[in-house]
């Protein structure tokens, strides 16, 4: 049944592996995995509970409630809506947060949760810090927002600041680098003196932080690193290079050929915008091969596409037919064959949101 998803599970593993002495052995920091790209599958949460990553972290309660019965911490990604108060205590540990009316909620909800299970901790926050991406959190120039939410927050019974977070490379793209990271250290420095208090954890990013592990350039309190690209694709996010000795073909997508045609490369007629809008530019190659196979936007993104052969090429897409020009291509292609894609971070996360996209699990 195509389209298909094969999942390489001895290739995450090794992905994990590599990731964890990475990050733990060589940077000695903790570890989060996170899930939300994969939506918490969960053979893959099994080498997840089977390794020695630290935390669980995902964005979505949904996903963190697949991972329950798993004995790890479980941390909450994005910051939590006030609606959802309730299930954030209830299936995360760790929430990252940088509103003081949802901190509230959240002690609030721990304190109900408390009266069921006496043994319960207290729910611990990250408290986010913007050193620049522009995305959530305090931003760092803003010292007395910073102390007047920590001096809120440190009356919180049910609440334990557990540290300070910074989120980059996703809104701004702006790179972590040493003096940016070291931002957050001096004002969790600032912090520990003005309320003489521990911060517990410095959480430095995610899978764009990578690239100063090797350089040497992560600063020394940063203690834990969120790690979700790197960990699939085998890729560090920065610069977008491959990491040693993992793999970037964990996930594949296979396709089937329903037609191939010898046809022009330029369509006949007036020109006007396709099924989704937009006017395409034809580039006149005579007479080329088309193949159509039996995928299309609806099925998922299909710029997240990466021809596993290289000779071929995406011409473009509608809702359920994917065009590819095999002119050049050395294999034979013929009517039912399949035709084989890695994937970009989009290409992963909308196979696992496709009900139309078949899971196969390879050991
Ligand atoms: C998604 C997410 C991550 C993981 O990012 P990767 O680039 O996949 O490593 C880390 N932290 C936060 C807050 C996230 O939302």
């Amino acid at each position: 049944m195509y389209p298909q998803l094969n999942i390489d599970l001895s290739k995450l593993r090794i992905n994990l592996d590599k990731i964890s002495e990475i990050v733990k052995n060589k940077a000695n920091c903790s570890l989060m995995i996170v899930t939300k790209s994969y939506c918490a599958d969960l053979e893959i949460l099994k080498l997840i509970e089977n390794s020695d990553v630290d935390y669980i972290a995902d964005s979505r309660i949904e996903n963190l409630r697949k991972s329950e019965k798993i004995k790890k911490e479980k941390v909450l990604l994005r910051l939590p809506m006030i609606s959802e108060a309730e299930d954030v205590v209830k299936y995360a540990d760790i929430s990252l947060n940088s509103e003081i009316e949802v901190v509230k909620k959240l002690n609030y909800a721990q304190k109900l949760l408390k009266y069921d299970n006496l043994n319960l901790k207290k729910h611990k926050i990250l408290l986010m810090i913007d050193v620049g991406d522009l995305r959530e959190g305090i931003f760092y120039k803003n010292e007395i927002e910073i102390f007047d939410i920590v001096e809120e927050i440190l009356k919180l019974e049910y609440i334990e600041l557990f540290g300070l977070g910074v989120n980059l490379t996703c809104y701004g793209a702006v790179i972590p680098q040493y003096d940016n990271l070291s931002l957050l250290v001096n004002i969790s420095k600032k912090i520990e003196k003005r309320f003489n208090i521990e911060l517990k954890m410095l959480s430095g990013g995610n899978s764009s932080s990578l690239h100063l592990i090797e350089k040497n350039k992560l600063p020394h309190n940063i203690n834990n690193l969120r790690i979700g690209e790197a960990f699939i694709r085998g890729t560090e996010t920065a610069y977008g290079k491959k990491l040693k000795g993992l793999y970037d073909d964990a996930f594949v997508l296979l396709a089937e050929i329903i037609e191939i045609k010898e046809k022009p490369s330029v369509p006949i007629g007036d020109i006007g915008v396709d099924a989704f809008g937009t006017t395409l530019i034809y580039e006149d190659k005579g007479i080329i091969k088309r193949a159509i196979i039996a995928i299309g936007r609806q099925d998922i993104n299909i710029d997240g596409l990466i021809p596993v052969d290289s000779e071929l090429c995406i011409l473009g897409a509608s809702s359920d037919h994917l065009i590819l020009d095999i002119t050049s291509c050395k294999i034979p292609y013929r009517v039912g064959d399949v035709i084989k894609f890695k994937l970009t971070y989009s290409g992963i996360l909308s196979s696992f949101t496709s009900d139309y996209v078949k899971k196969v699990y390879l050991e």
